[in-house]
């Protein structure tokens, strides 16, 4: 379904973006992975992507919110890859603590990497999927980004600014063919949350239990192909912000 087409994965040597990636993998797309640590770390999930897609796949240390470095690892991409189709940004990172004491670099970096990191990469990625007349931009967003979440301030704010965001691309790049569109997920067992098992709130999960990194990476396949959905928001959490 996604033969021929390159699909960028911020954030994609563990975790969700991990998953997400072997899921494009699986479908055809060749990958890169575009995270901030050691290459090295990410050639595992390379080489698995390269199983499911026979073709290619490459890792890019980039810290995501570094315009610049962007802008450099994006013109690399084109270089070995020739163009990009699929730009996934789930590049994340969490710093909570109550908004009355939180230290001002805490919501500083996480608005800059959850935020303007994506906006570096659309930014830079945008004249290659526009040039293609087709493509799409997956945004990781989170269910705190809709329903807001205590001693998450900084979190929230980026999450529910990434979501104004896709839908502003979204109708900047209609007319290109290109869509954008954002996947919240709920409680998903990655390094990020670690263990949830005394957590209150997984009694509020309509489903019961927490997710999967797979339950996002199914919702990123269906969008990558779900070609009349354009600045949707896909709720993968279970039902806790229903
Ligand atoms: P994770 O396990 O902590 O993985 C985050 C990934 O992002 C890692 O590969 C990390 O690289 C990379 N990264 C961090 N800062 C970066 C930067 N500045 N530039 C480039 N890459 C960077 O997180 P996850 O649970 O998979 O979450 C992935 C996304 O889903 C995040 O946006 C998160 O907010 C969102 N989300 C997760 C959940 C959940 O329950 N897990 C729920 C809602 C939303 P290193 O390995 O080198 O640190």
């Amino acid at each position: 379904m996604l033969k021929g087409k390159v699909a960028v994965v911020t954030g994609g040597s563990r975790g969700l973006g991990e998953a997400i990636a072997y899921k494009l993998a699986s479908m055809g797309a060749e990958i890169a992975i575009v995270d901030i640590g050691d290459p090295a770390k990410a050639q595992p999930v390379c080489d698995k992507c390269k199983e499911h897609n026979q073709g290619k796949a490459k890792a890019y240390q980039c810290d995501v919110s570094d315009f610049q470095a962007v802008k450099e690892t994006v013109a690399q991409i084109k270089a070995d890859f020739g163009t990009v189709h699929i730009l996934v940004n789930n590049a994340g990172i969490t710093r909570d603590g109550l908004a009355a004491m939180m230290k001002e670099e805490d919501f500083d970096q996480v608005l800059a990497v959850n935020l303007k990191g994506a906006f570096n990469m659309i930014r830079h990625c945008a004249g290659l999927l526009i040039r293609n007349r087709e493509g799409c931009i997956i945004n990781i967003a989170s269910v705190a980004g809709l329903m807001g979440n205590a001693g998450q301030c900084n979190y929230a704010a980026s999450k529910a600014g990434l979501i104004g965001l896709t839908k502003t691309i979204a109708k900047e790049l209609a007319p290109k063919g290109v869509r954008c569109n954002a996947i919240a997920p709920g409680f998903i067992a990655t390094d990020m949350t670690g263990d949830q098992t005394e957590n209150p709130l997984l009694k509020m999960i309509p489903l019961g239990k927490m997710g999967e990194a797979a339950d996002v990476a199914e919702a990123a396949g269906y969008l990558a192909v779900a070609k009349y959905v354009t600045g949707d928001v896909l709720r993968v959490d279970g039902g806790i912000a229903m």
